[in-house]
């Protein structure tokens, strides 16, 4: 073989052996290609979260929001679900001991969960019986009633206003709730009159508030708070010193005398105590010895303090009346309930604030009000202008660690800017 023909076989084997290395290379980089596109399919795609309603699975469900008819039972919301008679048999034999299904009220929310078939067919019924309670009647795989609450969560807020008519059109203009109102009025029932605010009068509040679903349902408690009355500056800490959880000023006197100021909520003053006034009924000018409180008929008349009844009856004059013995010096009634809570008879022990009978308009009255007299040492006084002695103060061995709370708290509220600050201090911040 000539050295010519040696070079060609040389080149051609060296041809091959390059196109079969660019071959292999090739077959690599698309291999490794593949590979990596391999990779990325099974890279964990973020996978659909399932759906779930009242801790049930409801994808591919679908869910019917409606309110109790009137006479309607749970056989009649499931007719057009597609629940056999046994079904709702085995239901509301489930049902025993959790909830009454006598219990259904007219008005109250309910959401069917159901299949969205030709023929929808319901896996579950969910019945809101409050803002909290609720009850889930299960038809899916096995068949039961469940009884259960949503979480509520307690969440510290701060609110301020200024009174230009009455506390409870302030809070109310505010968007707040009138639990507030009647919380507030009862913090300081007895450093101010709330029934003669002045235009000008102003608060701030720090209080615990009561969410279920983010919406508010309630107020827990007024932890501290200032409400400036005619120019003075009222300060008041909640603190529980082990016995009772109560409310403080600075100094650690509680705010509560040893009665409450006024035998209903937060309501209307509609007659003060007064020697002689037109009677509504009568025609005539007579001594008025009590005080009306204008409220809702079955608005609950609650006792000013702890006491015993001595009286609890109906009087041709005085309506159902109850009359309570709270010691020595003092006794109050109250007249013209629509009905004497249950249990108050003479010698009953009532606390502070228990529930002793229902606003009504029996007797001698115009309309519905509760009208409270009060007796100290056997005279008849006007119950909002009598002079009562203070509830129990912090004790010593509190004292220290009451100082350390109440400062904290007003240090909260004195950072607190009253509306009217706010505007002054945009103006001022411009500068
Ligand atoms: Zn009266």
């Amino acid at each position: 073989m000539k050295l010519s023909s040696k070079l060609v076989i040389a080149a051609f084997i060296l041809v091959i052996g390059l196109t079969a290395y660019q071959l292999w290379v090739d077959f690599y980089t698309s291999s490794s290609q593949e590979a990596s596109i391999i990779i990325t399919a099974e890279a964990p795609v973020e996978k659909q979260k399932p759906t779930v309603f009242y801790g049930m699975v409801i994808d591919a469900l679908e869910i019917s929001r409606d309110k109790i008819k009137s006479r309607q039972h749970l056989s009649d919301i499931l007719a057009p679900y597609n629940v056999s008679k046994e079904d709702i048999y085995s239901l509301s034999k489930s049902a025993k001991g959790v909830f009454d299904l006598r219990k259904l009220r007219v008005n109250k929310p309910y959401d069917v969960v159901y299949k969205p078939d030709s023929l929808p067919t319901a896996k579950a019924l969910v019945y809101y019986h409050n803002d909290i309670d609720y009850v889930i009647f299960h038809l899916d795989d096995s068949i039961y009633t469940e009884k259960k609450s949503k979480e509520i969560i307690v969440k510290e807020q701060e609110t301020t206003g200024i009174i230009n008519s009455s506390l409870s059109v302030t809070i109310s203009e505010m968007g707040l709730s009138p639990i507030l109102t009647n919380e507030l009025a009862d913090v300081f029932a007895w450093q101010i009159d709330f029934f003669r605010l002045y235009p000008g009068d102003k608060f701030k509040v720090i209080y615990e508030e009561q969410l279920v679903e983010g919406k508010s349902i309630g107020i827990s408690a007024i932890k501290a708070a200032v409400f400036e009355h005619n120019g003075y500056e009222n300060y008041a800490y909640y603190y529980d010193q082990g016995t009772s959880i109560d409310y403080f000023d600075e100094e650690g006197k509680s705010l509560r005398k040893a009665f409450l100021k006024y035998p209903v909520q937060f309501s209307r003053i509609s007659s003060r105590y007064s020697g002689s006034r037109y009677h509504p009924v009568q025609k005539r000018y007579k001594a008025h010895r009590g005080t009306d409180f204008a409220a809702p008929r079955g608005t609950p008349i609650r006792s000013v303090g702890e006491g015993t009844v001595v009286a609890a009856q109906y009087g041709k004059y005085n309506g159902n009346y109850v009359k309570i013995r709270h010691n020595s010096i003092y006794t109050t009634q109250y007249l013209h309930m629509s009905k004497i809570a249950s249990g108050i008879k003479p010698g009953t022990h009532v606390k502070q604030g228990q529930t002793i009978g229902y606003v009504g308009a029996t007797g001698l009255a115009a309309g519905n009000h509760v009208c409270y007299r009060f007796w100290k040492s056997g005279y008849q006084v006007d119950a909002l202008k009598v002079k009562l002695p203070s509830s129990e103060p912090i004790k010593k061995e509190m004292m220290e660690d009451f100082g350390l709370v109440a400062a904290n708290f007003k240090k909260q509220l004195d950072a607190i800017r009253y509306p009217m600050e706010k505007v002054t201090a945009s103006i001022g911040g411009s500068q």
